[in-house]
């Protein structure tokens, strides 16, 4: 029998029930405001709650703490602390202050600084963020307690994701506050930002995933011929979830609860071996600590059950890759969520108004959120027919952008589109009011009902980037709206105008239509929109005056932190392309090259018999055989030495930028010529003799 949701929800938690159940009244309170407001946290406080949270940890089984927290590796990192503090008499008490949960102290150098901290400065600090609940980790064999905490260097800079999304988080926080008070609300303290990303991966079986060291080292094949069968049926889609994948994701989910995370929906993809995860939206840093769970739990799990969770963006050529919607709202500490039109948007001026600053953020800023969205293996995955292109753009469905078209025909918007009835034709079937509109799966940045979801995000990293970015650019936008309105003297006119203005100004990154059809590739060049194809030409949109200037404002990221980042970009890019280069050499040097040869021998070896056995038979399938593989053998041996050569010119390369590049333009060409010869050549050796599993054996037998 398996446990009551209800008993495994949040059990390893130490949660706001947790805390309110064990902690004094009066700690409890000061936790409290301290987590709602940001107040200071006493020290005293602080000890009592790490005497409470280390007792319950125990009580669980815990034998260490650790601060969890997630430099720029784009994973997670912990560093673990028993609790036993030995006595002399050979007995342990175990102990755990207010400090230690506060501040923890672990050797920064090792960790990637993009140059903000020289290999002798060490010293870094994690700090607690206490807006974000402890948990405990438990695997099998082990039982952590974890303390979310962001991690800066000795001079302050931010090394890592959460610093500057918890800034972000205060700088919209503030802007936002101005705006309402100009429309008259004073009650609201705070705004919260959230988010609700959907968490798409593949499935493989375990066995088969360890025959291929592609996988293995780089997370994606960098070798294999389309299987007959691929997506095209459109069969996998919400299909009936196979039992195996089914008993993993009831697992899955099971261990995602106990951690509270809202594990909520899941379905098949659109490619075979392909699913989804979403979880209830939560607070932007809680979601942002969960989906690192996320993705480090399906990993954990699969690989107990005998399977292994591809998160690469593109794990198949051929075969759609995985991405992770972004989906980000904003609501006052009240519960207003300020992203609702209600259900007549033309009237709800506070609405029309971030509603055209996110219009102008997305604009002036398109640039900035391409980038959030980069990484290496997205790049094969954007543009591509999949997912959205590198092109920016916003789909506001048809009832806003009515409203809009409404403001720049006449001035101003007098009515809104409502909902019809949703009629089938069938008497039995119910009716209801139909959505005010359509969905448009191709756009990058949709407004689906009372929430923007941003579509380009790649299914590995971590959601922080995309998060500081959209917080930044609506908190600069609205920064700039404040500081004129608040000067305005017919306050209403001036808003009403702002809005006309921005709308029209703005205009041209508003579009409905096919999002990855060619014609709009067309028409947003004429747009002048920005197309972005790959992460290197993406990169330096993070140091542009114009984004230090505007992060720097806001308190989200200095300009030394901004470059360091970048620095760390380009090294991963090229740290990526080195290791899928080396590994594409050392799999066609090792394996395939030779089982070529062999099978080459084995069919000459036979062509002798068949001469000796009957001299009359016609063997010139035999013969054109031999020759066509030898034609792809003579190719992919030459492209074996101009892809070591690439590499071994782009090792040399000391600057970073310039380095990618070339691993970019050149390392990636070379690789591309290799894997051509490898996928006709697994077409014309026979299936024993290929040395790796097929496409189809990985994505249609999990
Ligand atoms: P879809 O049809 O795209 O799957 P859903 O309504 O199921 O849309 O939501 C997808 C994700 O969006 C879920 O993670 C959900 O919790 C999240 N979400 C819903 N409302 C909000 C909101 N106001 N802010 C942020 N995320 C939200
Ligand atoms: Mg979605």
């Amino acid at each position: 029998m398996k446990q009551d949701i209800r008993e495994i929800f949040g059990a390893n938690v130490f949660s706001d029930a947790v805390m309110k159940e064990r902690l004094p009244k009066a700690a409890y309170k000061k936790m409290k405001a301290t987590i709602e407001s940001g107040a200071e946290l006493d020290p005293d406080v602080a000890d009592i709650v790490a005497h409470e949270m280390k007792e319950w940890a125990i009580e669980k089984g815990a034998t260490h703490f650790t601060h969890w927290f997630q430099p720029l590796t784009g994973i997670t990192a912990e560093k673990h602390d028993a609790f036993i503090d030995p006595q002399h008499d050979g007995t342990t008490l175990l102990r755990f202050s207010g400090k230690e949960l506060i501040k923890g102290e672990p050797d920064a150098s090792s960790f990637p600084s993009g140059g903000l901290r020289a290999t002798f400065e060490a010293r870094g600090y994690t700090a607690w963020d206490c807006t974000s609940p402890a948990f405990i980790k438990e695997t099998p064999h082990s039982t952590i307690l974890c303390i979310p905490t962001a991690f800066c260097s000795y001079k302050g800079e931010a090394l890592d994701m959460k610093t500057p999304l918890l800034r972000s988080m205060q700088a919209i926080s503030l802007q936002v506050l101005r705006i309402l008070k100009l429309f008259g609300n004073n009650e609201v303290k705070q705004i919260i930002t959230y988010a609700g990303p959907e968490q798409e991966y593949f499935l493989v079986d375990k066995e088969t995933f360890l025959k291929r060291k592609d996988l293995i080292f780089t997370g994606r094949t960098l070798f294999g011929a389309m299987p007959p069968k691929g997506q095209e049926m459109d069969d996998h889609y919400f299909g009936v979830i196979p039992e195996r994948v089914l008993g993993f994701m009831d697992q899955f989910n099971r261990e995602l609860w106990k951690l509270g995370i809202s594990a909520k929906t899941q379905h098949n993809e659109v490619a075979p071996a392909q699913h989804e995860l979403a979880p209830i939206y939560d607070q932007t840093n809680i979601a942002t600590d969960h989906n690192q769970l996320v993705m480090e739990t399906a990993q954990r799990v699969a690989d107990q059950m005998g399977m292994k969770c591809l998160l690469h963006e593109k794990p198949f050529y051929g075969i759609n890759g995985s991405g992770k919607h972004n989906n980000w709202s904003m609501a006052t500490d009240l519960g207003e969520n300020l992203l609702d039109p209600g259900d007549t948007p033309h009237e709800n001026v506070q609405f029309l108004l971030i509603l055209a600053a996110i219009i102008r953020a997305v604009d002036e800023n398109a640039e900035l959120l391409r980038l959030s969205a980069s990484t290496p293996g997205n790049d094969h995955r954007l543009g591509g027919h999949e997912a959205p292109p590198s092109i920016i753009s916003i789909f506001l469905g048809e009832q806003l952008q009515d409203v809009v078209d409404q403001f720049l025909d006449a001035g101003e918007a007098t009515r809104s589109i409502e909902g019809e009835e949703y009629y089938s034709g069938v008497h039995s079937l119910p009716t209801f009011t139909k959505d005010v509109t359509d969905r448009n799966r191709t756009s990058p940045f949709a407004f689906t009902g009372n929430k923007f979801e941003f579509r380009m995000p790649s299914s590995s990293q971590s959601i922080a980037d995309p998060n500081i970015v959209i917080n930044t650019i609506v908190a600069d936008v609205l920064s700039d709206m404040a500081d004129q309105l608040e000067e305005a003297e017919d306050l209403s006119m001036a808003i009403h105008d702002m809005i006309k203005n921005t709308m029209r100004k703005h205009y041209r990154i508003l579009f409905n239509g096919n999002g990855y059809s060619e014609e709009w590739v067309e028409e947003a060049k004429k747009r002048g929109l920005p197309n972005i194809k790959c992460m290197v030409d993406a990169i330096p949109a993070l140091v542009s005056d114009k984004s230090v200037t505007m992060f720097e404002k806001h308190g989200v990221f200095t300009r030394a932190e901004l470059e360091s980042r970048a620095e760390i970009m380009y090294e991963t890019y090229a740290k990526t392309l080195h290791i899928e280069g080396l590994t594409m050499i050392d799999m066609a040097k090792k394996q395939i090259l030779p089982a070529c040869l062999r099978y080459q021998s084995h069919l000459a070896e036979s062509l002798i018999n068949i001469k000796k056995a009957t001299p009359d038979l016609d063997v010139s399938v035999q013969e054109s055989l031999m020759t066509d593989i030898q034609h792809n053998v003579t190719e992919f041996y030459a492209a074996i030495g101009d892809l070591e050569e690439a590499v071994h010119q782009a090792e040399k390369i000391e600057d970073a930028c310039s380095q990618g590049h070339f691993y970019h333009d050149v390392v990636s060409a070379a690789m591309d010529r290799l894997r051509a010869p490898a996928d006709r050549l697994e077409m014309l050796v026979s299936k024993n003799n290929w040395p790796l599993p097929s496409y189809g054996d990985l994505i249609f037998e999990v």
